[in-house]
């Protein structure tokens, strides 16, 4: 019951968001590679002489203003449009620059966004993938890397292999509790692993841009993990101890865990997804 209350709750602050009032800013980052903040998941944009290509759209009464900022950006055409999972902060505006860009998504991503149909509307996907996919865009290789169940089924990080940035997409969220989408097949063991691995190989120099969160490095990704494990430890004890959600949710975290939360995601509701997501099935 907690667990709908809550969702419900987020689902209507996204409806009531007053776009009107939103400013759509960009940052070089590395590169080719810039990035563009408004609401919703953080945009990756590649411009150069082969023209623009995004990572994520965020929402469709947004669709103005992140054109007019790609204009200044590039005078080039967008080419490409990479979604790094299906989420609606993170899609929104498809149905605008699936217009005049394909869309390339992990095959599950664009099997959540249309329930497999096979039809073509300007918001869905016309490139799926199911493991890796590079597109060779701008002088790099640009790869679009699946990885195993984490924030949901169809997530794939992007790596801008000679600029040095990776995009995240939602298995990274930069100094705040992240959302797993576990009705999306999101799988909190799987985030923490995923999270893990990238850890052991990424260079220490790269950029790394988050789903949510400000431009961040190794060092981001490492708090990021030590949280990860940290709190999800305390509720796995829980859990072995008996204890219920509402019992580890009255509990709470340590004080050093109050700053990761955000309104959208504060502690209860942390506590919420990786007690539903590490409890063992019946
Ligand atoms: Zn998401």
């Amino acid at each position: 019951m907690v667990a709908v209350a809550m969702v419900s709750l987020s689902l209507r602050a996204v409806a009531w968001q007053d776009f009107s009032q939103v400013e759509v800013h960009s940052t070089h980052v590395a590169g080719n590679v810039h990035l563009m903040t408004g609401a919703g998941g953080n945009i990756g944009v590649s411009v150069g002489a082969d023209g623009v290509l995004i990572v994520d759209d965020q929402f469709a009464p947004l669709a103005g203003k992140i054109e007019a900022a790609l204009k200044k950006l590039s005078p080039g055409s967008l080419k490409f449009v990479l979604n790094t999972h299906h989420h609606g902060d993170h899609t929104g505006g498809n149905a605008h620059f699936g217009q005049q860009a394909s869309i390339i998504a992990h095959a599950n991503a664009r099997r959540r966004m249309s329930g497999n149909t096979p039809a073509s509307k300007p918001e869905l996907p016309v490139i799926t993938f199911e493991d890796s996919l590079s597109v060779w865009f701008n002088g790099e290789e640009i790869r679009l890397i699946h990885v195993p169940p984490a924030h949901t089924d169809g997530d794939c990080v992007i790596h801008f292999t000679r600029s040095n940035v990776y995009h995240f997409g939602d298995t990274f969220f930069s100094g705040r509790f992240p959302n797993i989408d576990l009705g999306g097949g999101g799988d909190v063991r799987g985030y923490i692993r995923n999270v893990a691995g990238f850890l052991g190989k990424i260079p220490p120099d790269a950029r790394l841009i988050p789903g949510h969160g400000p431009l961040s490095t190794v060092k981001e990704l490492r708090e990021f993990h030590e949280m990860l494990v940290e709190t999800s430890g305390i509720v796995e004890r829980a859990i072995a101890a008996g204890k219920s959600l509402e019992e580890v949710i009255g509990e709470g975290l340590p004080a050093k865990w109050k700053s990761w939360e955000v309104p959208s995601l504060p502690t209860a509701r942390w506590l919420d997804i990786l007690y539903r997501g590490l409890k063992p099935k019946q």
